[in-house]
């Protein structure tokens, strides 16, 4: 699964930051979810939360912030949403496309004591 591999990897981030500043307690762990990862984010918190059972992580609220699947023009520029991954600018109509945001799962924010 998918949701499961990811709910861990969150946690292994959450702990080195958590050692690193010498924090005991995590009340609020704020992620960017890109739109164009397929995670589903129900699917993640459900998985976030059967893991932390019985762990420092219990009842760590999660919030996700879906991040829509951004590009830019590599010829004239344009930075645009994405939609039903047309990848074409909407000023010139080239198909030579970065994605720019909407494929990251970051860690932004971690709120501890
Ligand atoms: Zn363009």
């Amino acid at each position: 699964m998918h949701e499961m591999a990811l709910a861990q990897s969150i946690m292994d981030i959450v702990e080195q930051e958590m050692t690193r500043h010498g924090a005991t307690r995590v009340s609020l762990i704020r992620l960017q979810v890109g739109e164009f990862t397929a995670v589903v984010p129900e699917s993640l918190a459900f998985c976030f939360e059967v893991m932390t059972k019985g762990t420092p992580f219990e009842g760590v609220k999660l919030e996700l912030n879906p991040v829509p699947l951004t590009g830019r023009c590599q010829g004239c520029g344009k930075e645009f949403k994405i939609r039903d991954y047309h990848f074409i600018c909407p000023q010139c109509e080239s198909k030579d496309i970065e994605t720019i945001a909407g494929k990251e799962l970051l860690v932004k924010e971690i709120e501890a004591e």
